[in-house]
């Protein structure tokens, strides 16, 4: 990230406690104007991301707010911002950097309605608009650019009289986006243009790793403000899809694996097939993996079951049809490994997870095949899904080990049939797969955990 930008420890402060009461916009310190507009948008009461961050917002301090699309939390930066203008109002006051043009527009809709009756001007800088236009309403010298990253840089780059020297404030909105598209390049570039001295609005769905980095770059001594599941209005249960080619799946759940580390898992697969060799490959790679598919008897179902529940086992692979009838304790994770032909079953698996009023992650993969599958989900369930973050270089760099781990569980999926066959043995449970291992462990080289 920026070389050069200061304030790189975070320095959480301690979160108020949570208020139950719903508060005014007056109670949070905001102006009278402001107070007046939220009300002429409809905006009775503050939601929780506004109660969280404005006071803090207000007081001068970096926030980092950790809060999705729908949440408020446009209403949460636009505030503060056009609060701190009516204080001391100057030209290019502060910039919203944002993930799509879409977004982009929606905020510049807020600070509009916002912002209409004490005079704020704003523009929206995207890539896909005529830049000639865009540099006539930057010579403007509007309060507020709602920006995505890549374009912006054009214009610092190219459009003579712009800069953002004076900036007063920076928004970060949908971070996670953002530098999950690969904009890393141009927001560093953009650190180095605006000042130090600002206050800086970090917002993301979600805090991965790159999203740390950037925290740590641009922000100062940042407070933190989540959204707690207890009290949030977006649902509990986070959906997520992966747009991947057919032939790397397995590097990109061993990478999901990894960076979801610490949680249970229910990995979901098409056939019985697919489900054991899963179950060997991620068995192969050290993670304590268990199958539960048809082909395995009821007894056995229910042994591998048993020590899914009994936390002996964090990763449990199934099929639809074996997973029907049983009591499958809560999961943190669903994996939707195999996209499911039938729409329904998405809705039986995900709700694998988020459970009684806990909260849980769906991860649903669509390769070049599924597209008109996932389709079909999405208008089911009546949304369009976000893409869970990722660093596509890390799961590149698992490809070798993961290729090695196939070889074997094709190698063991070939015994395994040929003792069935020959001995009519089912002895598919994890036990058999552990002896078959351990036999074959001398001819292999160990591989580690990650
Ligand atoms: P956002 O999460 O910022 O995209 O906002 C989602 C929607 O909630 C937008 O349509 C806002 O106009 C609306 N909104 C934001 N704050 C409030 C509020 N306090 N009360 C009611 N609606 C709100």
């Amino acid at each position: 990230m920026a070389a050069g930008e200061e304030g790189g420890s975070v320095a959480e402060a301690e979160q108020e406690p949570a208020v139950e009461e719903p508060r005014s916009f007056k109670d949070l310190g905001v102006t009278d104007v402001l107070c007046e507009a939220c009300d002429q948008l409809g905006w009775k009461v503050p939601t929780k991301i506004q109660i969280e961050a404005i006071p803090v917002a207000l007081q001068g301090r970096d926030v980092i707010g950790l809060a999705e699309t729908g949440s408020g939390k446009t209403g949460a930066f636009a505030l503060p911002i056009l609060q701190a203008l009516l204080e001391t109002p100057q030209r290019l006051f502060a910039l919203v950097l944002t993930p799509t043009r879409e977004l982009a527009f929606q905020i510049s809709e807020q600070f509009e309605a916002l912002g209409s009756s004490i005079g704020v001007q704003s523009t929206v800088i995207v890539g896909g608009i005529d830049t000639m236009s865009q540099s006539l309403a930057l010579a403007k010298k509007p309060h507020v650019i709602i920006a995505t990253p890549g374009r912006l840089v054009d214009h610092l780059e190219n459009t003579k009289g712009f800069n953002l020297r004076a900036l007063k404030f920076l928004v970060m909105d949908e971070a996670d986006r953002i530098l999950n598209m690969d904009f890393e390049t141009e927001v560093d570039k953009i650190l180095k243009v605006i000042p130090r001295d600002r206050k800086t609005f970090l917002f993301s769905a979600t805090m991965t790793k790159k999203v740390q980095k950037l925290q740590r770059a641009a922000l100062k001594n940042p407070v933190k403000c989540a959204v707690s599941s207890k009290y949030q209005t977006v649902e509990k249960l986070q959906q997520y899809y992966i747009f991947i080619p057919s032939k790397f799946k397995d590097s990109y759940l061993v990478y999901i694996l990894n960076e979801l580390a610490g949680n249970s898992f229910m990995i979901f697969c098409s056939t019985c097939n697919n489900t054991q060799r899963t179950a060997l490959l991620l068995r192969n790679l050290g993670f304590t993996a268990i199958p539960l598919h048809g082909q395995m008897s009821q007894n056995k179902r229910l042994g591998s079951l048993n020590k899914f529940k009994a936390k002996a086992r964090s990763i449990l692979l199934a099929t639809d049809v074996a997973s029907r009838g049983l009591d499958i304790p809560h999961v943190d994770v669903v994996i939707n490994f195999d996209i499911p032909t039938h729409s329904k079953d998405y809705i039986h698996r995900v709700g694998r997870t988020a459970r009684a009023g806990r909260s849980g992650k769906s991860i649903t993969f669509v390769t070049q095949y599924d597209v008109e599958l996932f389709q079909r989900i999405e208008h089911l369930i009546g949304k369009k899904l976000p893409a869970f973050p990722m660093q596509e270089e890390e799961v590149m760099m698992l490809t070798e080990r993961v290729a090695e781990a196939q070889r074997f569980a094709r190698m063991e999926l070939r015994e395994q049939g040929e003792k069935k066959r020959s001995r009519n043995d089912d002895d598919d449970t994890e036990e058999a797969i552990g002896v078959r291992n351990k036999v074959a462990g001398g001819k292999k080289k160990k591989r580690k955990a990650f």
